[in-house]
């Protein structure tokens, strides 16, 4: 146990302090160590090229309405991350980042959810590319996280390491606390509105034996 306690973020407890990481706490499931095997390597680029293609074959197949509407949700989600990150930006978050070499990041294979990868889809854009090779987390490159802000994982966003915080004002931690707030709201109104397991780990899901038939959109 270290001396790190939780985030703002921390109410629901995404993420465990007591690792000093970012690393989820998945409610039900056993959290695999990440593989570096070649079979390891193989079976995470199976699993995430099937959700992937599930995503966007049920983003498709969407009446235009609905479609409209989740990439109109899914545009603010996206602002709302990107002020978050600017806050954190302003206490050279990204300067703290990139000297600590992404030790909170050792997990963030599974932090990607169908939610956050939708935006990919809503914004017409060619979606990540995960490199599970890499033995940390596979979207973690030299020049730090390969993932743009506004469609970096929920998880990633909300956490706010103590090196950070403690160069944020009352005021900008009182924002942050708001902003977070907003995000958190919104993103459960879409999982109702469009798919309970939109929040939940893309790979975890997939890992999943029983998840025959089960659709991320409604
Ligand atoms: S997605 Fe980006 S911020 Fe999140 S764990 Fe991976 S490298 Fe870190």
């Amino acid at each position: 146990m270290n001396d790190r306690h939780p985030a703002p973020g921390n109410r629901r407890r995404e993420q465990n302090p007591a690792y000093g990481l970012l690393q989820p706490i998945f409610f039900g499931y056993t959290v695999n160590a990440p593989l570096t095997t070649a079979q390891g390597i193989e079976r995470d680029t199976g699993l995430w090229d099937r959700g992937m293609a599930l995503l966007e074959r049920e983003f498709s197949l969407l009446p235009m309405e609905r479609r409209d509407e989740l990439a109109a949700l899914l545009a603010e989600v996206g602002r709302l991350k990107e002020e978050l990150l600017s806050l954190s930006d302003a206490a050279e978050g990204s300067t703290i980042c990139a000297a600590c070499g992404g030790a909170c990041c050792r997990v963030g294979r599974y932090h990607p959810t169908p939610l956050d990868l939708l935006a990919f889809h809503a914004a017409k854009e060619i979606p990540v590319v995960p490199d599970f090779a890499s033995g940390v987390c596979p979207f973690l490159g030299p020049a730090g996280c390969g993932i743009a802000p506004s469609k970096r994982p929920f998880t990633c966003v909300i956490f706010i390491c103590d090196l950070i915080e403690e160069r944020l004002s009352g005021d900008e931690v009182t924002r942050l606390h708001q902003v977070e707030e907003e995000l958190r709201l919104l993103r459960e109104q879409t999982a109702t509105r469009f798919g309970r397991l939109l929040t939940r780990s893309l790979l975890l899901e997939m890992e999943r034996s029983d998840r025959v038939g089960d659709r991320f959109l409604h």
